[in-house]
């Protein structure tokens, strides 16, 4: 469903991803672990075209990007469709604070997609329904715990039926009692075939649900394999250094 190949991005002078390759099957959930600034943000947001890489491919579903010498930079019009497509939920929730509940899950069916304002509402309340938020529909964000402030955005997100789903930290604003009920409502998606790309620090939720993982390390993959594999006994010295901190 996702095939990242040679991926490459740099800011100036420094090189964030040096040739990143890795796939993820439909209905596979991925974990992207690694220290900070490893470059996992950066190759999300590439996953999604938030970020132009500099060189590389990339296929979601039937769509396929390639990117460096020869290759033309995709038009505006092409990248809202992707990005669409691919949903993305941000450690910040991102959500609209001007907007109620329901009209952040709609604003994009509607403005994206020009669908009907009475079949929005209806798909955006089936979305809220599936994250257990449909009785906060009416009331503004800042209302919300950070917790449901994230499940709506994930309800955003499904509201555009995205071939694959991008989490970044979606847990690491969150205090620690809001937590889980954030990843369960991720780990229902999983069950339910979504393919899905994962950075998080939760290692024992990417051990439990997600199928591989992939360890980065300064712009590289240094590291991937089935998720206990590498959470229970990795093979690199990097992997192990870094998973010893969450022991
Ligand atoms: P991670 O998510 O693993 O912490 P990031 O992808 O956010 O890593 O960042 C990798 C590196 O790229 C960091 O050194 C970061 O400062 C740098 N970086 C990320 N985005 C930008 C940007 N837009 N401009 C310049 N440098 C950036
Ligand atoms: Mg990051």
């Amino acid at each position: 469903m996702i095939e990242i190949t040679a991926l490459r991005k740099s800011f100036g002078s420094l090189e964030v991803l040096r040739n990143i390759n890795f796939s993820v099957e439909p209905g596979g959930v991925v974990a992207l672990i690694g220290p900070s600034g490893s470059g996992k943000s950066t190759l999300l947001r590439c996953i999604n075209l938030l970020v132009i890489p500099d060189d590389g491919a990339i296929r979601v579903g039937r769509t396929a990007f390639s990117f460096g010498q020869g290759a033309s930079v995709p038009k505006t019009r092409v990248l809202a469709d992707f990005r669409a497509r691919t949903g993305m939920v941000f450690q910040n929730f991102n959500l609209f604070g001007h907007l109620s509940v329901l009209q952040n899950v709609m604003e994009a069916p509607v403005q994206v997609k020009k669908m009907p304002k009475d079949k929005a509402r209806a798909l955006a309340l089936k979305q809220l329904e599936k994250v257990g938020l449909a009785d906060r529909a009416d009331q503004m964000p800042h209302t919300l715990s950070g917790g449901q402030k994230q499940r709506v955005a994930i309800a955003r997100a499904l509201a555009m039926e995205p071939e694959v789903m991008l989490f970044d930290e979606a847990t690491s604003a969150l205090d620690p009692e809001l937590v889980g009920e954030v990843l369960n409502t991720m780990k229902q998606l999983a069950r339910e075939g979504m393919t899905m790309v994962i950075v998080t620090h939760e290692i024992a939720f990417a051990r439990e649900v997600a199928d591989r993982v992939v360890f980065m390390r300064d712009g590289i993959v240094a590291e991937e394999g089935p998720a206990r594999q590498v959470i229970d006994s990795p093979r690199e010295e990097a992997t192990r250094t870094f998973l010893a901190h969450f022991h």
